[in-house]
């Protein structure tokens, strides 16, 4: 009973609700925590959406090295700043904001010093390095920033954060150029972005399903030469098979471009690479500044996520559906449902 708990000191902070995974391989549990405060140099925003990522298995699982549990996973925030912390002038209280996987860099170390802070030696995730946006309220570091334009609802903006600028910022730095082959591999979160994206740059696009019924009906690579190959393959689907499968459907010079997020090793001989001076790259998304381009490169085109939505209180059942395979095609979560 409350009354016969009368508080000795300050009166307890208002709580909010947050889906956490309390260690790794641990099951998502809906709790209450007292609600944040944002230290200096950070904001605290009211989460309205998070998208659900594949990486979030990271934290799910505990694979990423030095997570502190219990942690509260996302990375494909979208909110409004509620409340400021001190020393920042450049944001206000109200302002749509997002964080993407970018959740802030060192400074410090020899990329940072370079202003890669994409390749951030010590680069911090949210969801990972601190919790992230499955939860009502969320601190985050204004280097990790990005304005949300009007004309995107809440929860189509977040997927842009990371499956978006993932997409796009690895295509517009693939050296493709219009009327370009691009094949992309997978036709899921990543994978629907990418084809749009692909679209709007004037590319040629070709969209390779994992699995599905046409791709046992046509030899993907044989379908890509009789195209001349690709000059790029946007490897979303995360299997190392089928990009390893699908390797030889690269043309002359052709780049595949990882960005699906797997263990396994890849299988490509040398004789595959040196044939036609053929190349596999990775990419990882980019700074908050890319993210803002993908936001406004979506508003400019119409570019926008196809989603599925799931109230935080469903957070286990939304990161199933999303592991499944089989959600058309981002899901995401709404905080206030
Ligand atoms: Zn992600």
């Amino acid at each position: 009973m409350a009354a016969t708990r009368a508080p000795v000191g300050p009166i307890t902070a208002a709580s909010m609700k947050v889906a956490q995974i309390p260690k790794p391989g641990g099951e998502f549990q809906i709790v209450d925590r007292e609600m944040p405060d944002p230290g200096p140099g950070h904001v605290r925003m009211k989460v309205q959406a998070c998208g659900v990522c594949g990486s979030d298995a990271l934290t799910k699982e505990g694979s990423w090295p030095g997570i502190q549990y219990p942690r509260v996973p996302g990375h494909e925030v979208v909110g409004v700043i509620d409340k400021l912390g001190a020393g920042v002038s450049n944001w206000k209280n109200g302002q749509r904001v997002g964080v993407g996987w970018h959740g802030g860099q060192d400074n410090t170390c020899p990329s940072s010093r370079r202003g890669d802070f994409r390749n951030c030696r010590n680069l911090k995730i949210p969801g990972i390095s601190y919790d992230g946006g499955y939860q009502q309220y969320m601190v985050a570091p204004v280097e990790a920033l990005v304005e949300v334009p009007e004309s995107l609802t809440d929860a189509e903006a977040a997927p842009l954060l990371c499956a978006g600028i993932t997409t796009y910022n690895a295509l517009r730095h693939s050296g493709a150029m219009p009327g370009d082959v691009v094949a992309v591999l997978g036709i899921g979160g990543l994978g629907h972005l990418g084809i749009q994206f692909a679209n709007k740059f004037g590319y040629k696009v070709v969209a390779i399903g994992r699995g599905s019924e046409s791709a046992a009906l046509t030899n993907p690579v044989e379908a890509l030469q009789k195209l001349g190959g690709a000059q790029v393959i946007l490897a979303t689907a995360p299997s190392s098979k089928a990009m390893s499968d699908l390797f030889d459907g690269l043309g002359p010079n052709g780049k595949l471009m990882v960005i699906g997020v797997t263990f396994d090793p890849l299988e490509v001989n040398p004789v595959q690479l040196i044939s036609g001076s053929r190349t596999i790259q990775g990419w990882a998304a980019g700074t908050p500044a890319d993210s803002q381009d993908t936001l406004r490169f979506a508003e400019l085109t119409g570019v926008r996520p196809m989603i599925e939505t799931y109230p935080l209180e469903k957070a286990a059942e939304a990161y199933a559906r999303m592991l499944s395979g089989k959600a058309e095609f981002r899901v995401v979560l709404t905080m206030w449902s």
